[in-house]
This record gives C-alpha cells, sequence and structure tokens, in this order.
C-alpha cells in the first residue's frame, strides 16, 4: 500500500508499504527452490545472510513478516521506508537493524497494519520539517 504523509509546512512524502509480487517467495523452504538466491542478492552483507540462513536452516525458523516497512528515526524525525523482515524460531526472533541515512540512530518500524485499516495514526508523530503533528494515511495500493 502506498502511505501518504503531510503536513501543512509543505512537507509531504509517499511511501511504499508491504509485500510486492517481485519478493513473492523470498525465504521459502525448501532452500534450493531459489529462495536464497534472491535473498542473496537482497542481503548484500555476507554476515547477515549467514546469519538469516543458519536461523532458517539449524534453528528450524520461519520468516513471519517480510516487505517494505516505513521507519522513522527517533532522534532527527527522518520517515524512510527500508526492506524489513523478521525471523522467528524456538527461543527468539531476529530482525534487520537499520540505522537513519542521516544521523544513523537506530530507526523504529512504524506498524501500518493492513490494507484493510486505516493505517496507524499519524497526528502522534511530529512533522520532520516543522515539528508539529503530522496528516497522513493510506493513498493508494502498489501491489
Ligand atoms: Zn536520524
Ligand atoms: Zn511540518
Amino acid at each position: 500500500m502506498m502511505i501518504g504523509l503531510s503536513c501543512g509546512c509543505g512537507y509531504n512524502k509517499e511511501f511504499s508499504i508491504g509485500v510486492g509480487m517481485m519478493w513473492g517467495d523470498l525465504f521459502e523452504l525448501p532452500l534450493k527452490a531459489g529462495g536464497f538466491v534472491s535473498l542473496r542478492k537482497l542481503l548484500s552483507d555476507r554476515a547477515e545472510y549467514d546469519l538469516v540462513k543458519m536461523l532458517l536452516e539449524e534453528k528450524r525458523g520461519k520468516c513471519a513478516d517480510y516487505g517494505q516497512a516505513l521507519f522513522r528515526c527517533p532522534k532527527c524525525r527522518t520517515f524512510t521506508e527500508r526492506f524489513h523482515y523478521l525471523i522467528e524460531y524456538p527461543g527468539g526472533r531476529y530482525s534487520r537493524a537499520c540505522d537513519c541515512g542521516k544521523c544513523g540512530a537506530a530507526l523504529e518500524v512504524i506498524p501500518c497494519g493492513d490494507e484493510d485499516g486505516d493505517g496507524p495514526d499519524f497526528s502522534a508523530y511530529p512533522c520532520p520539517k516543522c515539528g508539529k503533528p503530522l496528516s497522513g494515511g493510506i493513498v493508494g495500493m502498489w501491489d
């Protein structure tokens, strides 16, 4: 889905959130079906790729969630979209940590719900430009 954020000061941005066609069976088992070929492309960090592979294969983990997600920097208030995934395995869960491209702080995921909902209440977040409450919501679909 497309999430639009705007503010009276002129801030206006759209983000593509969710699972697109291109990631159809990214984490599907069995691994030899090619899932890890695309995963390898996506995870450019070899150490992260090895970790994910180990969690799925040895820890019997399952991918509980993945796709484009809306992230927010708690420090400089920047919103950004990044690929996000969550792997759950007996005894724990793992998701990739993302850093803010502007200030380097750890980004937090903003849960956007599904296409049937209204999306999160963006007025709870300050505008990245002026600090006033944002307006925002689902503005369309892309997948
Ligand atoms: Zn930041
Ligand atoms: Zn503003």
